[in-house]
């Protein structure tokens, strides 16, 4: 499934700098972004139908609070990739566990929503622009990028 146009023209008005701003990005999808401290064990994040408090699409993104705060960042982007590339297998709710397995999702699914998820927090032009004038350290550019250094290195195609 592809994005919408309109869409992926949001996610790169919020590319022009590092770090990408998820949360304002997932509210301008229509998305409402929530820390919550009480999700069950094993529960990374979700994604659910929220008429109360959800966003301007009905939806609210939910992140574990105590998560770190580039693990969060992650989670938010997975989420909006379930959103833009799976809203019609979301249902009422699709929960994330750990490893980013959801019920709803088949495994290729969950990687598809890891990549469009790298891609929104780690655009390879900015990367590129950055490397120019930082440098290409996985660690300077993680803590730029606001990623896992992780993350980093497998978007840099660096051994773990
Ligand atoms: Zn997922």
């Amino acid at each position: 499934m592809t994005i919408r146009s309109d869409q992926r023209n949001m996610i790169e008005a919020f590319q022009q700098y590092a770090p990408v701003n998820v949360t304002e990005l997932a509210e301008s999808l229509g998305l409402k972004v929530w820390e919550d401290d009480e999700l069950p064990v094993g529960v990374s994040g979700k994604i659910c139908l929220d008429s109360e408090f959800g966003g301007s699409s009905g939806y609210s993104v939910i992140v574990r609070a105590s998560d770190p705060f580039v693990r969060r960042r992650f989670t938010v982007a997975h989420e909006i990739a379930h959103f833009l590339l799976h809203k019609d297998k979301i249902g009422a709710s699709l929960t994330d566990d750990g490893m980013y397995r959801s019920r709803n999702l088949s495994t290729w699914e969950e990687v598809e929503a890891n990549q469009l998820a790298a891609d929104i927090l780690m655009p390879m032009p900015l990367i590129s622009r950055y490397i120019n004038s930082v440098g290409a350290d996985p660690a300077t550019l993680a803590a730029l990028f606001k990623v896992s250094e992780q993350a980093m290195r497998i978007r840099l195609k660096l051994p773990q």
